[in-house]
């Protein structure tokens, strides 16, 4: 039997690279997929319905709080997102890791509800740099960008409460990074109960 997978909460302020970091990781380790989160806010333009996310109305999305559809949702720079509960219990039930790319008031519902999740936090090397990426990746209005600058600062205030820190100030080197805290988190002897039983019978 396949053991059960590792729930992996990655977070970062918005532009930080998560995105890019995360692909990254997940094709060159096929047993992580990353979880589909719910959203009400708009697609940006190469954006697909159930790929990036599942785009849905405000009404959707209440109904699904109130039938206790997410793990963990929060409401974020006028939008909510949410990670659906079925789909990712599913997955950690096959055997694969579960990446979580939410912001910190979600990761923070994870923490109470599955203390054994894996938390990482991405960080920029500076706000100047996030300001920068946030302005290279051209999909945001200037007004949306100045509040999101200032949700980074909040949660950036939040580091201390994750378990791992990358700094993203190259994409290999922050790769390499979530790979070695993968590794070793896949070693702990907490997850590797049934094999000590086993080896010391
Ligand atoms: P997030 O998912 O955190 O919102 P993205 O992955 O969309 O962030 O990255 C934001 C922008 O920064 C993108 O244009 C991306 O190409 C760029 N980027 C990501 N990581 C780096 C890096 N290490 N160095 C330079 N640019 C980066
Ligand atoms: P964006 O609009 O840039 O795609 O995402 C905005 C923020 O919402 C990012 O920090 C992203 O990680 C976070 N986010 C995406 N999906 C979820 C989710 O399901 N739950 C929570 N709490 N945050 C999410």
């Amino acid at each position: 039997m396949k053991s059960r997978g590792m729930l992996i909460v990655f977070s970062g302020p918005a532009g930080t690279g998560k995105g890019t970091v995360c692909k990254e990781f997940l094709k060159r380790n096929p047993d992580s997929v990353l979880s589909v989160s719910a959203t009400t806010r708009l697609p940006r333009p190469g954006e697909t319905d159930g790929k990036e996310y599942f785009f849905v109305s405000r009404v959707e999305f209440e109904e699904t709080i109130k039938k206790d559809g997410f793990l963990e949702y929060a409401c974020f720079c006028d939008n909510y997102y949410g990670t659906p509960k079925k789909a990712v219990d599913e997955k950690l039930e096959n055997g694969f890791n579960v990446i979580l790319e939410i912001e910190v008031q979600g990761a923070m519902q994870i923490k109470e509800k599955v203390p054994e999740a894996v938390f990482v936090f991405i960080s920029p090397p500076s706000k100047k740099v996030l300001r920068e990426r946030i302005e290279g990746r051209g999909t945001e209005t200037p007004e949306v960008i100045n509040k999101r600058m200032t949700l980074a600062e909040n949660e950036l205030k939040q580091i201390v409460n994750y378990d791992y820190l990358i700094v993203n100030d190259e994409v290999e080197k922050a790769v390499k990074s979530f790979e070695d805290i993968v590794n070793a988190e896949r070693l702990k002897t907490s997850r590797n109960l049934n094999f000590i039983q086993e080896v010391c019978k």
